[in-house]
């Protein structure tokens, strides 16, 4: 929304739906916000990896490019992250537009979901177990 407000259009508010605590920015919403450091720390946590430091979505993205995770993991961690950015904003729609508001477990169930079903089905030669996907992606590559 903010953005929107320096190309000068009208919005009814900027604040953050999800926290009603701070700006609502691409950066707030997809990294700063307190709302969404809940779901990226059962991210972080699944996948034993530190992501949250990281707070602009490129750079999570350069993070990922220049670490020394392998390729396939490389590709996974890509994955959800895109997945993540997904939940995120299906959650701020909804909490803004539905005034509804899903808990955190249930989004991140969303996301171990939502991931493997389209990495599973991107990766066709690289067979991915339901099972294993859930424990870590990463220990199993
Ligand atoms: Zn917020």
């Amino acid at each position: 929304m903010t953005n929107l407000v320096t190309k000068g259009m009208d919005v009814p508010s900027t604040i953050c739906p999800l926290c009603n605590d701070g700006l609502e920015s691409l950066i707030h919403v997809f990294g700063e916000c307190a709302s969404v450091k809940k779901i990226w720390d059962l991210v972080e946590r699944w996948l034993d990896v530190k992501l949250s430091a990281l707070r602009f979505p490129i750079d999570l993205m350069e993070w990922v490019e220049d670490s020394s995770l392998s390729v396939r993991k490389k590709e996974i961690v890509g994955a959800i992250i895109y997945v993540v950015w997904w939940a995120i904003w299906k959650l701020r729609n909804d909490t803004f537009f539905l005034k509804t508001r899903m808990k955190h477990a249930v989004l991140f169930d969303d996301v171990t979901y939502f991931s493997f079903l389209w990495y599973s089905s991107r990766m066709r030669k690289c067979r991915v177990n339901w099972l294993e996907w859930l424990k870590n992606p990463l220990l199993f590559m």
